[in-house]
C-alpha cells in the first residue's frame, strides 16, 4: 500500500504531554513463526485454499464454497480462524460434520469445535457460507462509477491490507499464515475478471460464466486480489512475463504509459533483486475511484486509476506519479509479496522498502527528473513530523492486529524509513547494499522477515555491523542535530568538532538520545563526498583549510539537521553558491528549520537565500518559496502583512523574470515545475503583473480549452478563482461543470474553492456536496473542504464536522488516522485547541491516544510558529528597508494548496 501524505509542519505542547523515557536499542531475534505475535493459534496451518464464490452485486451478498487443507502440528479438537459477516453452514472436517460452530463477528474470529481431537498430520476444512459485498474498500466492494458516455457502471474489487480478507472468504488472516490460493468466481458473461493468477479456465454459461484462476504460491491471504466488472485490457510482455494494464472498457488504452513503464520496471527489479518475477504474468487494474493510491497484491496490482491512466488530460507531474507509484508497487512484488513481513510491527520494512527502491529507479530511468532532490520534499514532511516530541518510532509495536492499520503513519513509515534506508545505502555503498537486500530475499523467499533480518543480511554483504547502526534510527524516535564547530591553527588549517542532540521543533528533549550517524563529509566546494560514522560528542576531524566552504551532509542524503556554527557559517555563506546542489538544498532545509526551532535568527537564512546562486535548482528555489509562504500566509490579517508580501514577491520575481510564461526547448519537468510554482506564489503574493496575465489567458481558456496546457491550468485557474466576482465565478463552475475527464474535474472544483468572497464560498460548498462530484470522486470532497479551509476556516469547519463520515467514507479504513492527523493540522485556526482537542479525541478509539498527541502538538506547534515568525519577518523586512510601504497583497495559496497537492497522492 502506498501513502503519500505530507503533514506539513508539527510540533508543541512538550510540557502537557510528559516526555518518553529513552528507548532501550536492542536488535530484535530474527523471525520465527512459533514467536512472530497473533491472534491466531499457531499449531494448525492453512496449506492449500480452494474457495470459489458467487458475488451478487446488486444483493451486496456472496455465496461461497471453501475447502481447506490444514496441517495439524499437534492433536487439536478446535480450529480457530478469522471471519467477518460471514454465516457458516455445512461445516465438514475431514468429510464429517463438526459437533459446533461458533462466529464472533465482535472476535472476527469462527471457532470450530470436532467432536475428538485430530491427529497430527493433514485434514480438510470444508463449508459453505453466505458473505457481503461492502460498500467501502475494505474486503469485497462494489464501486459505482458514470462512464464516459455519461451511463452508470458498477465493478467489484478487493481491497484487504491490513485485516479485511476475512471480510471475503474465512481464512487464517494473518501475514505468517502463507498458503496456496485456488480461486474461482462466478459473474455474468459480459463480465471479465482479474485475480492474481491468470484464468485457468473459463466455464461458460446462460447468464454467469465461471472463471476458475491457477492455484497460487505460498502467500499470505491479506494479497489475495479479485476485480470484476466491464473490463478491457491492453498487453506486453516483458521476458517470460505477461504483462497487462485493466481498467474499464473504453479506458484500457490510456493504461499505454504504465505498460511500457511496467515492461521496464520488471526488466530492472529481475537483474536487481538477482530473482526473477516469480509469476506467469503481472497485472495492473486500474479500478475508477474505490480508494486512493495503489495495493500490491500479488501478480494483480490495484491502482485508483488516477494513479495509473494517462489521459490527454494528465500533466507531467501526472506521469511522474504514475511511473513512482508502479516503481513503489512493483518492487512490493519481491519485498511484499515474496517476502512478507512477519506481523505488522514490521510494516516500515515493506514500506519503507518499496519507497526507498521505487525512488532508486524512478531516479535511475529518468536522470532529468533529478527524483533524489525532489524526494527531500516527502524527507522535509517526515523530519517535521518527526521532531515533534511525542513522535513515535519506525517501527511500532502492535499488540491489536484491528489497530494494524493506524501504523501506516505514512510520514514516518514510509517517508523516514526510505530516507533511513537511502542514508544506509550511502554508508555501506550501493554493491553492498544490494548484495544484502539479495541475501535477505533469497534466504526468505515465499516467507517472512523482520528487520533483524534485513541488518544481519547487510551485515554479511558489508562486513559491518549495520543492526548497531540502524537501531537507533528505527527503534527510537527523531532524529539528531549535528553540531559543527570549527579551530583554525595558526596555518590556516581547520580542524572540526562534532556533537548531536535531539532535534525538536519546541521544547526540550528528556531522553537522552543517542545517535550513530552517517555523515557525509565533503571538505571545500568541489571535493569528493567521504563518509565518517558520529560516533560519540567532541569527536573531532581535520577538514581542509578554514577558508574553504564545507558540509557534513553532502549530497543531503542524511537524515539529520546540521548546525554550523558561528565559526564555520560565515565561510560557507560566502560561497554558497559553488556549493553542489544537493549540499545547498541540505542546508536551506536546515537552517529554515533552526528558524522554526527558535534556535537561530531569520537573517542566518535569508542571508543563504540572497547567496544562492543563480542555476535556479527546482528544489532550492522550491524550498525558499515555501518558506515565504508559510511566513506569508502567517502573516495575514497582520499589519506586516503588506511589507513582508512586497519583499516575498521581490524575492522570488527574478526567479520568474528569468523563467517567464513560456516553457523553454529542453528545460527539465523540475524547471517547469519551478516555474508554475513561482507564478502560483506571484499571484498569491499580488503580483499585478502576474494577475493581469493570468486573467488574460483565462478569458482565452473561456473561449478555447486547449489555450493553456494542462500543466498550467491549475496555477491559472487558483489564481482567477482567487479574486473571482459572482460572474468570474460561474465561468468558472462553467468549466468545471464541462471537465471531460476525473483528471480534469478534479483539477476545476478544486481551484473552485479558492474563493475568496464569501458568499461565492458559500456557493462553493455547496458545489463540493452536490450530485456534480460522481461517485468515482467521491474521495475527492474531503480535498475540497481542506482546500476551502485555506480561506475560510469556520465554513469549511463547519462543513467537516456535519459531514464528518460521508467525508470520510471513501478513505476508510484509514478515517481514524486522517480524524487524528488532518484535523488539527486543517483547522487549528478555526476553534479555540482545546475545544478541537476535545472533539477529535470524542472520534477516536482509546488506542489512538498518542496519535491525538501529535496531531495536537501539530496544532500547537502552528500557532506558536505564526507568532515567532511574524516577529522575526516584521523586524527582518523593517530593517532592510525602513519607511517601505507595500502596494496591496492579497492572501494566496500558501502552504494548505502545497498541502493537499501531497496528500492526494493517496495509499500505495
Ligand atoms: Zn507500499
Amino acid at each position: 500500500m502506498r501513502k503519500s501524505i505530507d503533514l506539513s509542519v508539527a510540533l508543541g505542547a512538550v510540557l502537557m504531554l510528559g516526555l518518553a523515557p529513552a528507548a532501550p536499542i536492542h536488535a530484535a531475534a530474527p523471525f520465527s513463526f512459533a514467536t512472530v505475535p497473533g491472534r491466531l493459534p499457531k499449531h494448525i496451518l492453512p496449506v492449500d485454499y480452494t474457495i470459489a464464490i458467487t458475488p451478487d452485486a446488486a444483493a451486496r451478498t456472496i455465496d461461497g464454497t471453501e475447502s481447506v487443507t490444514l496441517y495439524f502440528k499437534e492433536p487439536s479438537a478446535t480450529v480457530v480462524f478469522n471471519s467477518l459477516n460471514q454465516k457458516l453452514s455445512s461445516v465438514l472436517f475431514d468429510g464429517k460434520p463438526v459437533e459446533r460452530v461458533v462466529s464472533s463477528d465482535d472476535q472476527q474470529l469462527t471457532t470450530v469445535t470436532l467432536g475428538a481431537p485430530a491427529r497430527v498430520g493433514r485434514h480438510t476444512l470444508a463449508f459453505t457460507y453466505r458473505g457481503k459485498i461492502e460498500t467501502i474498500p475494505q474486503g469485497l466492494f462494489a464501486q459505482p462509477y458514470v462512464r464516459p458516455d455519461g451511463a452508470q457502471g458498477l465493478l467489484l474489487s478487493t481491497q484487504f491490507e491490513s485485516t479485511d480478507a476475512r471480510r471475503m472468504f474465512p481464512c487464517w488472516d494473518e501475514p505468517a499464515f502463507r498458503a496456496h490460493f485456488s480461486l474461482s468466481v462466478t459473474i455474468p458473461s459480459a463480465w471479465k475478471a482479474v485475480s492474481n493468477m491468470p484464468a485457468a479456465r473459463r466455464i461458460v454459461g446462460t447468464h454467469m460464466d465461471t472463471v476458475e484462476f491457477a492455484r497460487s504460491p505460498s502467500m499470505p491471504a491479506y494479497l489475495v486480489h479479485l476485480t470484476a466488472g466491464d473490463l478491457a485490457s491492453i498487453s506486453a510482455t516483458s521476458g517470460k512475463t505477461q504483462l497487462s494494464v485493466w481498467a474499464v472498457r473504453g479506458q484500457e488504452g490510456y493504461g499505454a504509459v504504465a505498460l511500457a513503464n511496467a515492461q521496464q520496471i520488471l526488466a530492472d527489479y529481475n537483474e536487481y533483486f538477482a530473482i526473477p518475477y516469480p509469476l506467469d504474468k503481472l497485472d495492473s487494474v486500474a479500478v475508477p475511484g474505490g480508494f486512493t493510491g495503489a495495493m500490491e497484491d500479488w501478480g494483480a496490482i490495484s491502482y485508483n486509476d488516477q494513479t495509473l491512466l494517462v489521459t490527454p488530460s494528465s500533466t507531467a507531474d501526472d506521469l511522474q506519479n504514475v511511473f513512482s507509484i508502479q516503481a513503489h508497487e512493483m518492487a512490493h512484488q519481491w519485498h511484499g509479496d515474496l517476502v512478507t513481513m512477519g506481523w505488522w510491527d514490521d510494516i516500515w520494512l515493506n514500506e519503507s522498502f518499496a519507497s526507498w527502491r521505487g525512488a532508486a529507479e524512478t531516479d535511475l530511468r529518468h536522470p532529468n527528473w533529478h527524483w533524489w532532490e525532489v524526494q527531500d520534499e516527502s524527507k522535509e514532511g517526515a523530519m517535521r513530523a518527526d521532531a515533534r516530541v511525542s513522535s513515535h518510532p519506525i517501527e511500532q509495536q502492535v499488540t491489536d492486529e484491528l489497530q494494524a492499520v493506524n501504523v501506516f503513519d505514512p510520514e514516518i513509515t514510509y517517508d523516514k524509513g526510505q530516507a533511513v534506508l537511502r542514508m544506509l545505502e550511502a554508508y555501506l555503498g550501493p554493491d553492498a547494499f544490494r548484495e544484502g537486500v539479495r541475501r535477505l530475499l533469497k534466504a526468505h523467499a515465499y516467507s517472512n522477515a523482520n528487520s533483524a533480518d534485513l541488518w544481519n543480511a547487510l551485515s554479511v554483504a558489508s562486513n559491518r555491523d549495520v543492526g548497531a547502526i540502524a537501531a537507533s534510527w528505527t527503534e527510537q524516535p527523531g532524529f539528531p542535530v549535528v553540531t559543527v564547530a570549527a579551530q583554525c591553527a595558526a596555518d590556516g588549517s581547520r580542524t572540526l568538532s562534532l556533537s548531536q542532540r535531539r532535534f525538536l521543533l519546541q521544547g526540550q528533549d528528556a531522553s537522552s538520545a543517542h545517535w550513530i550517524i552517517p555523515l557525509q563529509v565533503r571538505i571545500s566546494a568541489r571535493g569528493t563526498a567521504q563518509p565518517l560514522l558520529l560516533e560519540r560528542d567532541g569527536q573531532t576531524l581535520a577538514a581542509g583549510h578554514c577558508n574553504e566552504p564545507l558540509s557534513v551532509n553532502a549530497g543531503a542524503v542524511g537524515y539529520f539537521r546540521v548546525q554550523y556554527e558561528d565559526t564555520v557559517l560565515p565561510v560557507i555563506t560566502r560561497q554558497f553558491s559553488e556549493l553542489p546542489s544537493g549540499d545547498r538544498i541540505a542546508l536551506l532545509d536546515d537552517q529554515w528549520a533552526l528558524v522554526q526551532s527558535g534556535a537561530k535568527p531569520l537573517a542566518s537564512y535569508f542571508g543563504l537565500v540572497a547567496a544562492v546562486g543563480d542555476d535556479l535548482n527546482e528544489r532550492a528555489w522550491t524550498q525558499i518559496a515555501d518558506a515565504l509562504g508559510t511566513i506569508e500566509f502567517d502573516e495575514r490579517g497582520s499589519a506586516g502583512h503588506a511589507m513582508f508580501a512586497a519583499y516575498a514577491r521581490a524575492a522570488l520575481r527574478p526567479v520568474f523574470d528569468k523563467l517567464g510564461w513560456q516553457p523553454k526547448a529542453g528545460e527539465t519537468p523540475g524547471a517547469q515545475r519551478l516555474r508554475r510554482t513561482v507564478i502560483g506564489d506571484l499571484g498569491a503574493w499580488g503580483d499585478q503583473d502576474v494577475l493581469a496575465e493570468a486573467r488574460r489567458r483565462f478569458a482565452a481558456f473561456v473561449k478555447d480549452r486547449n489555450s493553456i496546457a494542462p500543466d498550467d491550468q491549475s496555477v491559472i485557474l487558483s489564481i482567477v478563482a482567487r479574486d473571482a466576482d459572482a460572474a468570474t465565478f460561474a465561468q468558472l463552475h462553467t468549466v468545471a461543470k464541462s471537465a471531460r475527464n476525473e483528471t480534469e474535474l478534479r483539477r476545476y472544483y478544486t481551484a473552485l474553492m479558492q474563493v475568496r468572497d464569501p458568499q461565492l464560498a458559500a456557493t462553493a460548498v455547496k458545489i463540493a456536496f452536490s450530485p456534480e462530484i460522481p461517485p468515482q470522486a467521491e474521495s475527492l470532497r474531503l480535498w475540497l473542504v481542506f482546500a476551502l479551509s485555506e480561506t475560510h476556516q469556520q465554513l469549511a469547519w463547519k462543513a467537516y464536522v456535519d459531514h464528518l463520515d460521508a467525508l470520510l467514507a471513501p478513505h476508510q479504513p484509514n478515517g481514524p488516522l486522517y480524524i487524528a492527523q488532518y484535523s488539527p493540522q486543517m483547522f487549528w485556526r478555526s476553534v479555540p485547541l482545546d475545544q478541537l482537542e476535545s472533539w477529535v479525541k470524542s472520534r477516536l478509539p482509546e488506542e489512538m491516544t498518542a496519535d491525538l498527541a501529535r496531531g495536537m502538538e501539530t496544532a500547537r506547534f502552528k500557532l506558536a510558529e505564526r507568532t515567532l515568525l511574524n516577529r522575526a519577518a516584521d523586524q527582518y523586512v523593517a530593517a532592510l528597508n525602513p519607511g517601505n510601504s507595500a502596494r496591496g497583497a492579497s492572501p494566496g495559496t500558501g502552504p494548505t494548496a502545497d498541502f493537499i497537492r501531497s496528500i492526494q497522492g493517496g495509499h500505495k
